[in-house]
């Protein structure tokens, strides 16, 4: 048996990632209700059915929604069932669909190319988009069908309303559907504070990935088809694709459980709060600069190696890989005022002010 317990302790020192963080009670106690009684399996279940029931209130209406395990399937078949093999992906540089999944979307789109555009933090610049998407119209360009946009996005920078309205109508003029990787969608609308039907549908989201993991659940991300149609035999997709949970409640009953509790909501403003007081506390110590507009939950920061080093040292974890470099320090739901206060103050000590 390994013995977890004579692990050093991990909550109090890190800051890598909200998928660093357990399980919250919500979503926790939606799994050990789920797990009293037997139910059908593949998603014909009670927990399945009032799970998106919930989501379709949720958007104020009628979609379509599937549950799969992870952000990277959620993604990239969704973005498959946008498209044909000899179409194109628009998207920003930095992408996580681009960055960190390993070629999927290619993958499970039999060769979809993505085609990236620059753009100020993390945001996709919508002049670009267009000479993207307009440069070429001739046989050989592969043909431009999907706007990909992540919100919040991988620098932790926000799309306001009025952007999401332009790409929208951009998206619209072009021709062009929008797929919207939303694994951290709960921590833009604590941001936002809109109803999600405003940032999504309303604003021409046809498929939105929306996050359950960093928000606080085990695993799972709900694929939120607006537009119906294109939803067509998605469940074949899932299913060859080994996305199809047998035990299909296990990854539905957590929605049921953070939507009832409004957990969601608390857990991103939460994350959002911390991730504001954490900023606060870098840029009170000489040297340390922020790098983008911090609107969700992550500070990216440049700080001189010594204090990088210094903080590795005492045992904080931290990406340094992501986007355009700088650090990033992520908070999640189980981040504490505490936690923060003891990184705060090793900080200070290693950059001996
Ligand atoms: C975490 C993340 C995902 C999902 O990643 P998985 O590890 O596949 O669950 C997707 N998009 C963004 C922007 C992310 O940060």
């Amino acid at each position: 048996m390994i013995d977890v317990t004579s692990q050093p302790p991990m909550h109090h020192y890190q800051f890598a990632s909200d998928n660093y963080a357990g399980i919250c009670p919500e979503a926790l106690e939606a799994m050990a209700a789920a797990n009293r009684d037997y139910a059908c399996s593949y998603g014909d279940d009670p927990w399945t059915e009032r799970a998106c029931a919930l989501l379709r209130d949720f958007f104020e209406t009628d979609c379509e929604v599937f549950f799969v395990f992870n952000g990277t399937a959620a993604n990239s078949l969704a973005l498959a069932s946008l498209c044909q093999s000899y179409h194109s992906i628009v998207c920003h540089e930095t992408s996580h669909i681009e960055t960190d999944e390993c070629g999927a979307a290619e993958f499970f789109s039999n060769g979809t190319k993505i085609l990236l555009v620059p753009g100020e933090n993390g945001k996709i610049d919508l002049d670009a988009v267009q000479h993207t998407v307009e440069r070429r119209s001739d046989i050989h360009y592969p043909k431009p069908k999907v706007l990909s946009i992540t919100q919040t996005t991988e620098l932790g920078t926000l799309y306001s309303l009025d952007e999401l309205q332009a790409i929208g109508d951009l998206a619209k003029r072009l021709s062009l559907r929008v797929h919207m990787d939303g694994s951290r969608f709960a921590n833009a609308l604590a941001a936002l504070q809109v109803p999600p039907k405003e940032v999504t549908w309303k604003a021409g989201v046809d498929v939105l990935c929306f996050g359950g993991t960093k928000n606080g659940m085990a695993m799972g991300e709900a694929v939120i088809f607006f537009n119906r149609q294109l939803a067509s035999e998605f469940d074949y997709r899932c299913k060859q694709a080994g996305q199809l949970a047998s035990k299909m409640r296990f990854l539905a009953a957590p929605w049921i459980g953070m939507l009832e509790s409004g957990a969601w909501l608390r857990y991103a403003s939460h994350a959002n709060d911390c991730a504001r007081l954490l900023e606060s506390r870098l840029r009170e110590v000489p040297g340390i600069s922020i790098r983008f507009p911090r609107q969700g939950n992550a500070v990216f920061a440049d700080m001189p190696p010594q204090i990088l080093d210094g903080l590795r040292n005492r045992g904080w974890h931290f990406y340094t890989f992501i986007g355009a470099g700088g650090a990033r320090f992520m908070c999640s739901w189980a981040t504490t005022e505490a936690d923060i206060d003891a990184f705060a103050r090793d900080l200070r000590e290693v950059a001996g002010t």
